[in-house]
């Protein structure tokens, strides 16, 4: 922008130094000519050039906006805000989450290259390693989320990347951000977090040591359940000159309407996140006391094994998903528990998804880890009496009421 230019619009520019709830709401490109206060939606897939020289030039540098799948004004308001909201350079906007993975693993890696991951992570994830990205000569082994000893004796010398996700789903497992880095940078390797968990409100890996920051913006980002969205964040040379020419010319794109339903979902993550928080860790704190629950998992409660480590890197909160185990004397006593409780909800909805206003909950044994046998589940420690809750911004309330509808009448079914 010209300084002319820049006079002319109010607001262009921000000033240096602000802090991280201001540029969830500020961080954008300038405003157009007509100075909107929210930012605009541009839904187009071309932009008219003036002439052909400047086309040209601008197909050559992929600077300035050409062709929606390489970039478009709306998407690049929502890169820059989650950028800036992660502490890293830069951000490339993906169609979900699943595409920025596939994004970074074409970016990144050839046939031959390893991968460390954690055994616990999101099961997509898991199957897109071992399955697809094995057919191209991509390996990966599979590790402990926790044991640190396990990532260092899964190193080979053609490791590349460590990919790690915490804390884990369902059982909310911590891992040491950090140390993890400093293991992988001591390799040679890149650490990629996958931070749709926690967000960028709770956790910022790249702070940590974190090389690429991964976001389902599927998840707390939309926050809302309205769209498909994921990204990747990190140093400038990484996004621009890695990724950039890959997704251009594979074009896994986020569309700009679901872009901007981010961006603005954005701007109330903050406050959505410190509800959620607040909300989760009540839940968390009410079914510890609840004669038919066997345990729960809360990062947030001091009861779960790795409470501190969780409360430095998460900002002193536990997250919005809580998961319990329901007593039950056999696997098909614990598993007609669940059902039962989870059938007895009315306002809780029974999905898969999480990262939603509305408070879902799950059953991990028969959905996520359905396709599991009984052994991988008994090793991954979800058992059938199991539930996994996403707890929602509901009065607190009316969450523990409709959960007490199930659990008050398990002994009398
Ligand atoms: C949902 C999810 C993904 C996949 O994201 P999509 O937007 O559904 O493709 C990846 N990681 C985690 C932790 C998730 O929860």
């Amino acid at each position: 922008m010209s300084d002319e230019e820049e006079r002319r619009i109010a607001r262009a520019r921000l000033p240096e130094g602000l802090r991280p709830e201001t540029l969830a709401v500020r961080t954008a490109l300038a405003p157009s000519q007509h100075g909107e206060n929210s930012e605009a939606l541009f839904l187009t897939s071309g932009f008219v050039q003036p002439d052909a020289e400047t086309s040209a030039s601008r197909f050559a540098a992929s600077e300035d906006f050409t062709y929606s799948r390489t970039s478009n004004p709306t998407v690049r308001s929502f890169e820059a805000r989650l950028a800036a909201m992660e502490g890293t350079e830069a951000a490339v906007a993906t169609a979900t989450g699943m595409s920025a993975i596939l994004l970074l693993i074409m970016g990144l890696l050839k046939a031959g290259d390893h991968v460390v991951c954690s055994r616990s992570v999101f099961g997509s994830t898991i199957n897109l390693f071992a399955k697809e990205f094995a057919k191209f000569g991509v390996e990966t082994s599979f590790v402990s989320q926790t044991d640190l000893d396990e990532w260092r004796a899964a190193i080979k010398p053609t490791t590349k990347l460590f990919f790690a996700e915490t804390p884990t789903n369902p059982l909310t497992d911590i891992c040491d951000i950090r140390a993890l880095a400093d293991m992988a940078h001591a390799a040679g390797a890149l650490l990629v977090v996958d931070n749709s968990f926690c967000s960028p409100a709770l956790q910022r890996p790249a702070e940590l040591g974190a090389d690429v920051v991964m976001h389902s913006g599927t998840k707390y980002l939309d926050g809302q359940g309205r769209v498909m969205a994921g990204a990747l964040c990190g140093g400038e040379k990484l996004i621009k000159d890695v990724f950039g020419p890959v997704i251009r010319t594979a074009g896994m794109t986020l569309a700009p309407f679901n872009a901007w339903v981010v961006l603005k979902g954005l701007e109330t993550l903050g406050v959505r996140m410190k509800a959620h928080c607040e909300n989760a860790l009540k839940v968390a704190q009410w079914l510890e006391v609840q004669p038919e629950v066997a345990r729960v998992y809360y990062p947030g409660l001091a009861s779960h094994p790795q409470h501190e480590l969780a409360m430095r890197q998460q900002g002193g909160r536990g997250g919005a998903v809580v998961s319990f185990d329901l007593k039950g004397a056999t696997p098909e006593a614990a598993r007609a528990a669940a059902f039962h409780l989870i059938d007895s909800t009315r306002v809780i909805s029974i999905a898969t998804n999480l990262g939603d206003t509305k408070s879902i909950i799950t059953h991990p044994a028969t959905t996520s880890h359905g396709r599991l046998s009984e052994a991988q589940r008994q090793a991954a420690g979800i058992g059938q009496g199991l539930i996994r809750l996403a707890v929602g911004l509901e009065h607190v309330d009316d969450i523990t009421d409709d959960l007490l509808r199930g659990l008050s009448t398990l002994k009398n079914r």
